[in-house]
């Protein structure tokens, strides 16, 4: 059993530094939770004062219901992979292994038992007499997740450890540590700046930005039900559309008007959202994911669906499907959240005004839409995403 529970955790720095801020996270037994956001936010210093390599300022950190603010890292039993492996280069892969077990005294027998069991588990049965510098960077991850596995912890700490690998291992390696972990039902806390990580990886996603934490919750529930436009930009691969859009009362239910395109809200939607009657007269801004628009020509009969018409910029054939960009005659969202994550992105010049909004539709390969065509675009009215503009909250 090992449930870890923060509860208003702080991490002020020497400096004065406020890098964490009230951070409460009840993590369930065998639960694989990932802590995720853009440099910088704090994610690091949050496994690292749960690892106790860091301090905590104020809060209490429990394992097992006990308070385990002011003991060390070995007492709280928990081991931790890191993105360098630091594996020892003149030791034999075994020796890498079993070396936190020999510190430790235990007995030999057991010490080898251990070490079989983690080399089968992680397929290094057939490397476990080469060096370090015999193994690809895949394999020598794979050795780290097994010094700690052996240990038997009550938790294990990630702190981004697959990012010295090339994209194609990462896939694999992703896998593979999601699988170890569900082999052993071992509680664990992974760091990353990753998103795609988050949602492949995690039980439940918390996402951090500035130290605050943004959403704590399960992906695919971040990623169709984000509470603010940072997690809905953030969480999400192209990242989520958004523009300014106006609010009307319609004599039934509201309308939203954007780029030309005038949308119903179903009431479905209105009514699983009654704030968004109160905005008739206001902007609000509206989101929407690539996949929830289609070339109109290919798109099927029925739904609740809004057409745009604009000019194609831009076309991506990835085979399984078609990327397509195009300008929308409506204002782009600008608030801290979208400077922050056009940041996070490495956008070099990041937009300030809320003109030239471009966004990005995926659309089917059967598609013949090319770059300069003019094309009907049909939006999922069901699917659309509503923020408060100033402060950026979910509309509900
Ligand atoms: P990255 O992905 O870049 O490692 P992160 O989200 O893990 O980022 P942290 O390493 O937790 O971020 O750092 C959070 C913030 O705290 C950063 O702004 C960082 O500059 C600051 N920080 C980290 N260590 C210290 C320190 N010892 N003293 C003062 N500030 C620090």
């Amino acid at each position: 059993m090992a449930e870890v529970v923060l509860d208003k955790v702080n991490k002020l720095y020497e400096n004065g530094f406020h890098a964490v801020h009230d951070l409460s996270i009840d993590i369930a037994d065998g639960e694989f939770i990932v802590l995720v956001g853009p440099s910088g936010c704090g994610k690091s210093t949050a496994l690292r004062m749960i690892a106790g390599l860091e301090d905590i300022s104020t809060g209490t950190l429990s394992i097992d219901d006990r308070v385990v603010n002011t003991l060390s890292s070995r007492e709280r039993d928990i081991a931790m992979v890191f993105q360098s492996y630091a594996l020892y280069p003149h030791m034999s892969v075994a020796d890498n292994i079993a070396y936190g077990l020999k510190i430790r005294r235990m007995e030999k027998s057991e010490i080898q038992a251990r070490v079989k069991r983690a080399a089968d588990m992680l397929e290094l049965g057939p490397l476990l007499d080469r060096k370090p510098k015999q193994l690809s960077g895949g394999q020598r991850q794979r050795v780290a997740m097994g010094r700690a596995i052996v240990r038997e912890p009550k938790v294990f700490l990630m702190d981004e450890p697959l990012s010295n690998l090339d994209a194609k291992l990462r896939v694999q390696m992703r896998a593979e540590i999601g699988q170890v972990q569900r082999d052993l039902n071992v509680t664990t806390i992974y760091v990353t700046h990753d998103q795609t990580e988050a949602m492949t990886m995690g039980d439940r996603v918390a996402l951090m930005k500035a130290g605050v934490l943004q959403q704590l919750g399960a992906p695919q529930h971040l990623y169709d039900n984000p509470d603010n436009i940072f997690v809905a930009g953030f969480i999400g691969s192209p990242p989520m559309n958004m523009a300014l859009a106006t609010v009307d009362r319609a004599s039934r239910g509201v309308t939203v008007s954007m780029g030309g395109a005038e949308v119903t809200v179903p009431e479905t939607v209105t009514s699983a959202r009654p704030a968004l009657a109160s905005y008739a007269g206001r902007q609000v801004a509206i989101g929407l994911r690539s996949e929830d628009m289609e070339d109109a020509s290919l798109a099927r009969d029925g739904g609740n669906r809004a057409t745009l018409s604009t000019t194609v910029s831009l076309t991506e054939a990835l085979g399984s499907e078609i990327v397509v960009h195009f300008p929308v005659d409506a204002p782009r969202v600008v608030t801290e959240d979208t400077k922050a994550l056009e940041e996070d992105a490495g956008t070099e010049d990041i937009p300030t005004t809320t003109a030239g909004n471009t966004w990005v539709a995926s659309f089917s390969p059967r598609s013949r839409v090319r770059p300069g065509d003019t094309v009907q675009i049909a939006l999922d009215a069901e699917r659309l995403h509503y923020f408060d503009p100033d402060t950026g909250l979910a509309i509900r």
